[in-house]
């Protein structure tokens, strides 16, 4: 032990560097993890029975997810891969085997039909700012089905108004780009003083009491509807914004959908049509039904 230390005469800072790497259950590992299983996406970890032993797999899906460090495995241009001056010639031969390693392991992967994504540390660190890979790995979450083709296919019924209510009670009644949204589009101030809700989360709820029977908007129509049909036919932008945010969708298509929203405007129809554009039923129901579990754990309460 002592002697191989000896062939290596390291610097502090580099042992400190290298120490801190760890094989598994990586800080970007777990960030990547927590971020694809909001969205709805399922995996193993540490997958030994797969070339290569991918950090996340979902076999039936046929999809694979390598985390790399940029260090270690020697991502291009990266700040973070800066090979140590002291014992170049080792490190650069070292990093250079691994990358050979990686790609032997990444076409090993491909060859069964897998797909592959290399994800850098300092890509998984950008995800929740949604850069970086994240328009990537949304082609791995699962596609929601219909609620037509869920009943043959499935059995499972369509959300009714009722339980997307009691779904919307968890969440949070104020959030930035919502609350923005609010006072920037037209008339939007103006009607917040007005308004008998002091949150969108309030006015789903309000709203969605109708399909109960009247309630506060005194609705002659009786209940019998699904929440996708509440949802689509919701002529409020605001609202709609606002549950996108909520059940968290990503930052960077929640601006696209205000952005969209405030130039389709000033008629609430078009602006809302815009959001829809961007944030489909389907869409907001898997990130519901993901998120969901999370929330209902926390202490949060009250409107
Ligand atoms: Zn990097």
């Amino acid at each position: 032990m002592s002697r191989s230390r000896k062939l290596l005469d390291t610097d502090p800072q580099t042992s400190e560097r290298m120490r801190r790497i760890r094989r598994r259950d990586t800080a970007p590992e777990l960030l990547v993890r927590s971020w694809l299983w909001k969205r709805g996406a399922r995996f193993t970890t540490h997958n030994r029975d797969l070339p290569g032993s991918p950090d996340l797999a979902n076999r039936s899906k046929r999809w694979s997810i390598f985390v790399h460090g940029c260090f270690w495995h020697g991502h291009e241009g990266c700040k973070k891969a800066t090979v140590p001056t002291r014992n170049n010639a080792f490190w650069t031969k070292k990093i250079a085997d691994n990358r050979a390693r990686d790609r032997k392991k990444e076409g090993a992967l491909r060859q069964l039909g897998m797909k592959v994504i290399v994800l850098w540390q300092c890509e998984a660190e950008k995800l929740d700012r949604d850069e970086g890979q994240a328009a990537n790995l949304l082609t791995l979450l699962p596609r929601p089905l219909k609620p037509s083709s869920c009943q043959q296919t499935c059995g499972k019924r369509p959300m009714t108004p009722n339980q997307l209510a009691r779904l919307i009670k968890k969440l949070d009644p104020h959030l930035p780009i919502s609350d923005s949204f609010e006072t920037e589009m037209p008339g939007g101030r103006a009607e917040q003083k007005r308004a008998w809700y002091s949150s969108q989360r309030q006015h789903w709820l309000g709203w969605l009491t109708e399909y109960k029977g009247p309630g506060a908007y005194d609705r002659k129509e009786p209940g019998g509807r699904d929440a996708e049909f509440v949802y689509n036919h919701i002529v409020n932008p605001k609202m709609l914004i606002w549950l996108a945010e909520a059940v968290g969708a990503p930052r960077g298509r929640l601006l696209r959908a205000k952005k969209a929203a405030l130039s389709a405007g000033p008629r609430m129809q078009a602006m809302s049509a815009a959001i829809r554009g961007e944030f489909p039923y389907s869409y907001i129901e898997t990130l519901l039904k993901a998120n969901a579990p999370r929330r209902v754990s926390g202490t949060r309460n009250g409107s």
